[in-house]
């Protein structure tokens, strides 16, 4: 098992060496570094981030691992390599773009691999493994958690390139769950770390889903939450790319909203308020997320806010919403 555990590290370790050479000083690696570079990612970056370039061989990293040693069989179950009956052991990832991933002390557990072109999956990750549980580990935890714990403040974003343009643009405690859904493992592991979350999820509509989600999840184990709205439909990397870093800062960031502010501009989509009963019908949803507030100040705000933007007096917002909390009790 332990030995087993540090050959695995051992290997990715190597590997991620391997893509990284393959990628800068190689001439089929060329492509991969000029995507990279097309998408604003530059020399610090891909050292910081040890990234690389699968190349597109059959065998070229079994073929190298097993040079050096490397039990095939355990590189397979580790998920950089695959086996067929007769044909021997093969590359798993090949033509990617390769994002190694961190365990909390900062050793390579699993790779996230990214084709270039539209090829479908346009990213591949790493199976579970003893050492990789995608439910557990966060990319960039292991250099995000410094500045986590500093401000006490966790910035959560959807993708590798998202908490690599936004560690870029100087938000170095942001971390990504790398697709899957954020997990109560993943908000206890945080919760050690940071008292605020801030979700900064793409702005499409699988994105503000998933914030959605993740508000309940991370307020259940006591954070503070917050959410940036991206416009447009955009991710932090392309409004990084298009606004650039301190117009994210600024205005993304620092302009996140509340959870509850949030989840009234996402429920409020839903109706014509142009119509009278479009109107009502609103302002009963909203009125039923406030009466879910435990602070009767916070109550009182949003109460507030409804009170200014439609012409009803507060009082009958408040009488309103008192009955919608009865109804929780
Ligand atoms: P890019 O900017 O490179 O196009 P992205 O991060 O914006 O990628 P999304 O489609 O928004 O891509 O997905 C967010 C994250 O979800 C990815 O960074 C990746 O970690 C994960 N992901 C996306 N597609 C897949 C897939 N097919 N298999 C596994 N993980 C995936
Ligand atoms: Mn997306
Ligand atoms: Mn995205
Ligand atoms: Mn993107």
């Amino acid at each position: 098992e332990q030995a087993e555990a540090k050959a695995l590290y051992d290997a990715y370790e190597f590997t991620a060496k391997f893509y990284n050479y393959i990628m800068l000083n190689t001439e089929q690696g060329r492509p991969a570094l000029d995507y990279l570079r097309s998408r604003g990612m530059n020399d610090r970056i891909i050292e910081t981030f040890q990234l690389g370039y699968s190349p597109n061989m059959r065998d070229k990293l079994a073929e190298i691992l097993g040079k050096r040693g490397f039990d095939l069989a355990l590189m397979e179950k580790g998920g950089l390599l695959s086996h067929r009956e007769g044909s021997g052991y093969y590359d798993k990832f090949r033509d990617r773009i390769m994002f190694p991933i961190h365990d909390q002390k900062g050793r390579i557990i699993a790779f996230g691999g990214r084709a270039m072109g539209d090829i479908q999956p346009k990213y591949m990750n790493s199976p579970e493994s003893p050492l990789f549980n995608k439910s557990r580990n966060l990319y960039n935890f292991h250099q995000a958690r410094p500045q986590i714990r500093k401000s006490r403040t966790v910035v959560l974003l959807e993708g590798y390139v998202d908490a690599i343009k936004v560690w870029e643009a100087g938000i170095q405690n942001g971390v990504a769950s790398m697709g899957t859904a954020l997990t109560r493992e993943h908000a206890l592991l945080l919760r050690r770390n940071a008292d605020e979350a801030l979700l900064c999820y793409d702005g499409d509509p699988a994105g503000q889903n998933a914030a959605f989600k993740s508000i309940e999840l991370l307020e259940k184990e006591g954070f503070h939450v917050k959410v940036a709205w991206l416009p447009g439909g955009q991710d932090p990397d392309e409004f990084i790319t298009q606004f650039g870093g301190e117009r994210f800062r600024r205005e993304i960031i620092e302009g996140a909203l509340t959870s509850t502010k949030f989840k009234l501009q996402y429920i409020r989509k839903n109706f014509n308020l142009t119509d009278v009963d479009g109107r009502f019908r609103y302002i009963e949803s909203a009125l039923k997320l406030v009466a879910e507030l435990d602070a009767p100040y916070q109550r009182e705000h949003y109460i507030q806010e409804l009170a200014s933007e439609f012409p009803y007096a507060a009082d009958n917002l408040t009488q309103q919403m008192n009955g919608y909390r009865q109804d929780l009790l």
